[in-house]
């Protein structure tokens, strides 16, 4: 599930290795898996890599040098993609490949996507398609590095559990359901508080806690090298950790299942001593 500072480490990594690299041919074996038509995938034929950034969960390879009109793809991951590159082109016969850049010099710019399901895409976009498009343009501030305390007061200030309100990237991007137990627990705030219902103090220590984002990404810089892996360390202290001791108070950190995902947090903490059943909750949150 990559979020904000695993697409940051990949864009961080892709721009660094591929800067310079031309694009030979392309293919798109996942053939839903390119959302744009014009300018067709074929036109990045023969243009150069010139860097890679990062929108939120979104990684964007810059094709912004040479002759040709500055060009974007901009690569949504969902929750199973992953965009590396590799120094040898894929079997054709992979099924995760969903769009290769082949490189003349022999490396490949693979988006994969693991599991049965096909949802990861890409938009290949002029210049200013990128911030012109929905997916951008309906972008909450990002949340790392923190907007300042009175922009992301105004973000959150919403009647919805901070739990998936702070996962909802209209109101904050690039936090999905890894960190968003992480920068909760930081923050020492109740996954089931309402974002229109901190106080000044809850909203300083929520800015405090989006912190964890920036620190992992400091991580990644010392414990991944050129290649970004399948499987990236990921940092966590309090998610998918239910059972173990809180490393700050000791308590036992508690788990709240869904169907897709589970929450995890400090019952001393950040509930004020109480546990959530999940019964009572799923009834709560619907
Ligand atoms: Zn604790």
């Amino acid at each position: 599930m990559p979020e904000l500072p695993e697409v940051e480490i990949t864009a961080r990594r892709l721009g660094a290795t591929l800067a310079g690299a031309e694009v030979e041919s392309t293919l798109a074996p996942g053939m839903v898996a390119v959302k744009t038509l014009d300018p067709p995938l074929a036109a990045l034929e023969g243009r150069a890599i010139s860097g890679a950034r990062r929108i939120g969960k979104m990684p964007v390879i810059e094709f912004r040098a040479g002759d040709g009109e500055p060009l974007d793809l901009l690569v949504h991951l969902m929750s199973a993609g992953r965009l590396q590159a590799f120094d040898k082109r894929a079997s054709l016969k992979d099924r995760r490949s969903r769009v290769l850049l082949r490189l003349a010099d022999g490396r490949e710019l693979r988006l994969r996507e693991f599991g049965t399901k096909q949802r990861a895409w890409v938009k290949l976009l002029r210049d200013g398609g990128v911030e012109a498009d929905d997916m951008v343009a309906t972008l909450g501030p990002e949340a790392w590095p923190a907007p300042p305390l009175d922009a992301l007061a105004a973000a959150i200030d919403q009647p919805r559990h901070l739990h998936p309100l702070l996962r909802d990237q209209r109101a904050i991007s690039g936090i999905g359901r890894s960190w968003v137990d992480e920068v909760l627990w930081e923050a020492r705030l109740s996954p089931f508080k309402k974002g229109s219902e901190l106080g000044a103090d809850e909203v300083e220590r929520l800015y405090d806690g989006l912190a964890v984002l920036g620190q992992a990404i400091e991580h990644y810089e010392e414990a991944i090298g050129d290649q970004v892996p399948d499987k990236l360390p990921m940092p966590l202290q309090v998610h998918r950790r239910e059972g173990e001791a809180c490393p700050r108070c000791g308590a036992t950190i508690e788990a709240v299942y869904y169907a897709e995902h589970q929450m995890n947090y400090c019952p001393v903490e950040q509930t004020g001593g109480r546990v959530l059943k999940d019964r009572r909750l799923s009834r709560l949150l619907k």
